[in-house]
């Protein structure tokens, strides 16, 4: 059922009402392709994109971020954290993205809570942008069941009819009270007549017919297909082409592995603990004491990675470790692909 009924140009004011209390960050064009961006004007954004290169993860999990500062005295120890909660706006997320950020509230609330993560969530709104087709070749949002999102989204858009002239008419979900009175209190849109629940019935069947499956069969039996292929030759003669870059891991927006290390000032009395991204594609990444490497080998490493977006994140969070967006298969320069990967191993077996 929708909230509401907003046309683009009322939602681009609104955003630029946004922009004096939040950053905005949404999709910005880069010569042929879109990253997202923080902006300083809503008319830098393109809210008709198809993809971005990367997720919006950096905007709440940052490739490298000061944990704590710390000083040292004579008998003394002390610390102070540094936490990021500036108010945050992401414009225009897509569904895979939606869920990708599902899996890392999960991961960072879980057990540990990750103040830091759990900060800067706590101080971004999301306005989610529905897809009503495949935004480009090669993804398998459908499969992972990532080409909706039900939550994690303050208000979500579906783009449910355009004038061909970048005017378009949106059916919006509200999915948060924060969402809905965002739109409520601003008086924006029109409340949606029976009419424009029937378009909208339409527009969900038409996106069901324009995503195609690419796995033939069913990503919840994943998990055992991985099960059964631990030992398969598949792994090395694929990984042969590996040049173990990591790009796989970095252009990815479920990954969440991090190293932390302290940078120490010139007096070595006062520094810093900071974290970066770690990749487990990278040689080092299993590293450990004694220089004993737990995966040396490429193909141990490209399997724990498919091991992990398929089965063990699955079982332990309930929810898929990938959601289909391909960014790992456009960023790898020697073409290994995760959807032969699947198919490959289903056939082996
Ligand atoms: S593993 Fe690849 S397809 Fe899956 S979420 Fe990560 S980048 Fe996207
Ligand atoms: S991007 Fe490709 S070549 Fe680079 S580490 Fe990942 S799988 Fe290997």
């Amino acid at each position: 059922m929708l909230d509401r009924i907003v046309e683009k140009n009322e939602l681009v004011e609104l955003i630029d009402e946004l922009s004096r209390e939040r950053t905005i960050i949404g999709p910005v064009p880069r010569e042929d392709r879109y990253f997202y961006e923080e902006v300083r004007s809503v008319r830098e954004l393109d809210l008709d994109f198809d993809y971005c290169v990367y997720g919006p993860r950096a905007f709440l999990f940052p490739p490298t971020e000061t944990l704590f500062q710390f000083q040292t005295q004579p008998g003394a120890f002390k610390t102070s954290a540094v936490l990021e909660d500036r108010p945050q706006a992401f414009i225009g997320v897509h569904p895979c993205d939606l869920n990708a950020i599902r899996l890392l509230d999960r991961v960072f609330s879980r057990d540990h809570r990750d103040e830091h993560y759990l900060t800067r969530r706590a101080a971004t709104m999301i306005v989610g942008i529905d897809c009503p087709s495949e935004c480009t070749e090669g993804v398998f949002c459908t499969d992972m069941k990532s080409n909706s999102a039900e939550e994690g989204f303050d208000v979500m858009c579906y783009p449910m009819s355009g004038d061909g002239n970048g005017q378009v008419t949106y059916g919006v979900m509200f999915g948060t009270k924060a969402g809905r009175e965002w739109l409520l209190y601003n008086q924006v849109g029109r409340a949606p007549t029976v009419e424009d629940e029937r378009a909208f019935k339409q527009y969900q069947q038409k996106k069901a017919a324009a995503f195609s499956p690419k796995i033939p069969y069913d990503v919840e039996t994943l998990p055992e297909l991985l099960d059964r292929s631990y030992d398969s030759l598949l792994w090395e003669a694929t990984a042969r082409r590996c040049y173990s870059c990591g790009s796989c891991n970095l252009s990815c927006p479920t990954c969440y592995c991090f190293n932390v290390f302290d940078e120490l000032d010139l007096t070595l009395a006062a520094g810093e603990r900071k974290r970066e991204w770690d990749g487990c594609q990278l040689s080092t990444f299993a590293l450990v004491a004694g220089e004993h490497n737990f995966r040396s080998k490429p193909a141990s490493r490209l399997r724990h990675r498919i091991y992990r977006k398929g089965k063990w994140v699955r079982e332990r969070e309930g929810i898929s470790g990938c959601v289909g967006c391909a960014r790992c298969d456009r960023a790898c320069t020697a073409k290994i692909n995760s959807v032969e990967i699947y198919n490959q191993l289903a056939e082996e077996a």
